[in-house]
């Protein structure tokens, strides 16, 4: 049988493009055969009736080094949200400034003196201590959840109930902050070491901005590979392609066979859309929910940050909702939301469901994270290489570094 290229890469979202794209530059050629109808994978954005829909809330930390290394920030037109957040509590809507880059920022009107204070110091003390932190030596600390580290810090139960929960359960889409310790302090390096930010034409312009280093016979799509022996790969239609080496670029539970695996711990989201001619606020910022028992855990609307989400300029609202609620009924859902936020902008805004998305499987469970997959995960056999987020953390960046070094593998051992 001819061999179809040097390397099969199967799946097209950011891991798999990232390998692509370093495997091209290496004057190697490639086949991706990916089984949706187009690149990206969990970051993809839609276009509906005129308003642009990513698949989930999600954004990019423009200090990611990875994404640094292969991305073209101008071409991407990014808009940046603005430091901080609104926070949604009891007594109502409050602003804090951004107490990831300047601690000094929170406000005294919504934590209480006492807590405001020693919140501050502490903060400072964490922003200082991890500006100073090499990525890999985050990533070389002893594991305990999200929660313990906090608590750990000491910080006050008002900056953990109406900042930290709401803040890291919208980063990590699980409310018990269970996530490991290494991770927060990642994220929390890279929120203050740069901007949380959006392509001006949806978070799918980031794998598309990679999928440029392919020509159109380099990438099939539609094609689901249901398993691989050897050199081979078979997908569902029944093609058989083949290459020197196989790269699996898939998310964890859409391996192909034999290494199917059950995968039961992983964290799912709720997104919904929608629109509205009035804007519930006019600021570029991310609103948290932090009443306990919620069931909107965040909020943002979209063209606030790129005016490119809406093309007629009405409010592009988009809640996330951590957790499966696909056995609610759409409509329930939407009225429990929309009762939910009443509390808060109980004025005519004249909510109009547009869409929203299930996300299941959105990120690995981050208990336990790496800043580099080990080796004999990413190497199964002499010819098969694997590449993913689930192999680090759930993250943009994750997902591109492990396809560098999965493509830098395969080069490798090629010679
Ligand atoms: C709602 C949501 C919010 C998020 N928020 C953030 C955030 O704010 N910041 C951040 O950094 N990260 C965030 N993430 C995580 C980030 O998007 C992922 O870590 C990253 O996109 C994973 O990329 P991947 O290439 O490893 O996997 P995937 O994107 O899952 O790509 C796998 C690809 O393989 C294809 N495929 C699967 N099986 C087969 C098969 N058998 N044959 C062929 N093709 C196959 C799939 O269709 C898909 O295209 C979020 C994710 C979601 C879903």
């Amino acid at each position: 049988m001819k061999k179809d290229a040097d390397v099969i890469i199967i799946g097209a979202g950011l891991a798999g493009l990232t390998a692509a794209k370093v495997l091209k530059a290496a004057g190697k050629s490639v086949l991706v055969i990916e089984a949706s109808d187009a690149v990206g994978g969990r970051v993809r954005t839609d276009e509906v009736d005129g308003f642009l829909l990513d698949r989930g809330f999600q954004v990019f930390l423009t200090a990611y080094p990875e994404a640094k290394r292969f991305l073209d920030y101008e071409a991407l037109d990014l808009c940046r949200f603005d430091p901080g957040a609104m926070i949604l509590a009891r007594k109502g809507i409050s602003r804090i400034g951004d107490p990831m880059r300047k601690p000094g920022t929170l406000l005294s009107t919504l934590f209480s003196s006492a807590a405001t204070f020693t919140d501050k110091l502490r903060m400072l003390r964490l922003k200082l201590k991890l500006s100073r932190k090499t990525i890999d030596a985050i990533f070389a600390e002893p594991e305990i959840t999200t929660l313990a580290y906090l608590k750990k810090e000491g910080f006050s139960e008002t900056i953990m109930s109406r900042f930290f929960k709401p803040f890291m359960t919208g980063i990590f889409l699980e409310d018990q902050l269970s996530t490991s310790s290494r991770m927060f302090e990642f994220v929390f390096k890279m929120f203050s070491e740069g901007d949380a930010a959006i392509p001006a034409k949806g978070m799918g312009a980031i794998p598309l901005q990679l999928a440029k280093c392919l020509s159109a016979d380099e990438i099939l799509f539609n094609q689901r590979v249901w398993a691989m022996e050897d050199n081979n790969v078979t997908t569902t239609k029944g093609a058989i392609f083949q290459g020197d080496f196989i790269l699996i670029a898939t998310d964890r539970l859409c391996l192909p066979m034999p290494l199917q695996q059950s995968v039961n711990a992983y964290h799912s989201v709720t997104n919904i859309y929608f629109t509205a001619d009035k804007k519930p606020f006019e600021l570029p910022l991310i609103t948290l929910n932090s009443l306990p028992g919620k069931l909107v855990n965040n909020i943002a609307v979209m063209n606030n940050v790129s005016s490119r989400y809406s093309s007629n300029g009405d409010a592009l609202i988009s809640l996330s909702l951590i957790g499966d609620h696909s056995l609610t009924g759409e409509k329930e859902l939407c009225a429990s939301v929309i009762d939910e936020l009443k509390y808060w902008y109980p004025e005519a805004i004249n909510w109009k469901h547009l869409k929203t998305y299930h996300i299941p499987y959105a990120l690995p469970n981050d208990d336990h994270v790496l800043n580099e997959p080990v080796y004999k995960n990413m190497r199964l056999n002499a010819n098969c290489f694997v590449c993913g987020d689930y192999l680090m953390n759930g993250s943009i960046n994750a997902a591109m570094k492990s396809g560098r070094l999965a493509a830098e593998a395969v080069i490798n051992t090629m010679g």
